[in-house]
């Protein structure tokens, strides 16, 4: 599974940082899914490798402009380039009533249909390569990360054991991965779940809208690989400004739950444009919140960029593949 950072600044772009947007997918596909859409996002697509005629839903996790007032340039675009498969958009009721109006307001006629889904009823999605689950966080507004878990291929045949019991390779082979019974002319049945290898567990990712509670992730974390999250602050820096975070966590607040709940991998993103690369005097630095989340959590932690990309691989260990 591939994961693809196209914006990971909070609230407002900085000159290295777009507003949020991530594109998942699965290493053998060329399809697509883009996880919110902040001002710009088709921009930023430009520099990948993602193609908009691939694209096959968007999940808006939930209604602040810096996750969602790029997505109707994008579908615009999309549309110019005369797209015609349909597109689901999973999202709170209010995006589809956004997208109407932009619509209406400015005629804009969509080559191709867009089905909206309410997350608010606990929009599931289900295709070829992902079936998707949303839950429900603690933000200013309504927000939901989303439960990414792949669909694992066919099961394959145990070749090693057919070949050891001298079972000729064709026809038969084929009925077994077909998952039938077969009977052989010495009136021997073979039947196939007897050689068909176990297909590996599917890896999750979980993607979460902003939130000042990863508490309530707990249950869905159980069975994942990876958690994306934002960590818009410092704990430290967030102390010295009064102490409100507006909904938002704080590294120390992902980290510690992380770790509690033992996550393997955790990539933190939407960072607060206050946090700098390279910092002017008394500026915060972006390795602040890198640090305060090494604290708390052992296990293997990423600080986002935009365009970078990472892969989880069949064992679950994610690694920054390069930038795209
Ligand atoms: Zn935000």
């Amino acid at each position: 599974m591939e994961l693809i950072f196209l914006g990971t600044s909070a609230g407002a772009p900085t000159k290295s940082r777009n507003v949020s947007a991530l594109a998942i997918k699965k290493a053998d596909s060329k399809a697509w899914y883009l996880i919110d859409c902040g001002e710009g996002t088709q921009h930023q697509l430009l520099h990948t490798s993602l193609a908009l005629g691939h694209l096959r839903a968007v999940f808006i996790t939930h209604i602040h402009g810096d996750h969602c007032y790029g997505l109707v340039g994008l579908l615009a675009t999309a549309s110019m380039a005369g797209r015609r498969a349909p597109l689901d958009i999973i999202a709170p009721v209010a995006i589809q009533h956004l997208i109407e109006q932009i619509q209406s307001f400015t005629e804009l006629h969509l080559s191709f249909e867009v089905r909206f889904h309410s997350v608010e009823q606990g929009a599931d999605f289900n295709d070829r390569d992902f079936q998707v689950k949303s839950v429900p966080l603690s933000h200013r507004v309504p927000s939901f990360a989303y439960q990414f878990e792949e669909k694992v291929q066919q099961q394959k045949l145990d070749i090693a054991k057919l070949k050891a019991e001298g079972i000729p390779q064709g026809e038969i082979w084929g009925q077994l991965q077909q998952q039938r019974r077969v009977t052989l002319s010495d009136g021997l049945i073979l039947t196939a779940a007897d050689y068909l290898l176990s297909p590996r567990a599917p890896r999750t990712v979980i993607i979460a809208g902003d939130n000042d509670s990863p508490d309530v992730l707990k249950t869905a974390a159980n069975k994942a690989q990876v958690l994306v999250h934002e960590a818009t602050y410092t704990r430290a820096a967030e102390e010295k400004a009064g102490g409100n975070l507006y909904g938002h966590s704080t590294a120390e607040r992902v980290a510690l739950f992380a770790e509690q709940v033992a996550l393997a991998n955790v990539i933190l993103t939407h960072f607060s444009p206050r946090y700098r690369h390279n910092p002017s005097q008394n500026g915060l630095s972006i390795e602040e919140i890198r640090q305060e989340a090494q604290q708390y959590y052992q296990g293997r932690l990423f600080l986002a960029e935009d365009f970078a990309h990472y892969h989880l691989n069949t064992e679950g260990v994610l690694s920054l593949k390069s930038p795209e």
